[in-house]
């Protein structure tokens, strides 16, 4: 193995909730490609079929819907937890959203003192 190589090529996040309840559920990749997980999972990764990026799972604890990451540029943003039964962070309405974001941001700040 001469190529210099990354362990994964994504991070995703994956409900806990939805690897305990014992069914398949699509995991999407950033290429839009969908890998199909099958329970029990075992593995800590998967390998998108479509671009062959290594995913690593990273797994939350219950079904939170979505998690607090940051952008690229240091805003506080929502990522998607997959496998979740919530709705995806881009389909909360704006309002509902931005809320979310200003709480946080709220936070943040005092904890920064
Ligand atoms: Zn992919």
């Amino acid at each position: 193995m001469t190529r210099t190589q990354k362990k994964y090529d994504l991070y995703s996040f994956v409900a806990r909730a939805a690897l305990e309840k014992g069914e398949p559920f699509p995991l999407k990749c950033n290429c839009g490609g969908v890998v199909t997980i099958m329970p029990p999972f075992q593995d800590e990764y998967v390998v998108c079929p479509v671009c062959e990026s290594k995913i690593r799972m990273l797994v939350i604890e219950g079904d939170p819907g979505y998690i607090i990451g940051r952008n690229s540029g240091g805003e506080p943003t929502l990522l998607p937890v997959q496998g979740s039964k919530k709705p995806h962070p881009d389909k909360l309405p704006i309002e509902e959203r931005e809320a979310i974001l200003t709480e946080i941001k709220a936070k943040l700040l005092k904890e920064k003192k």
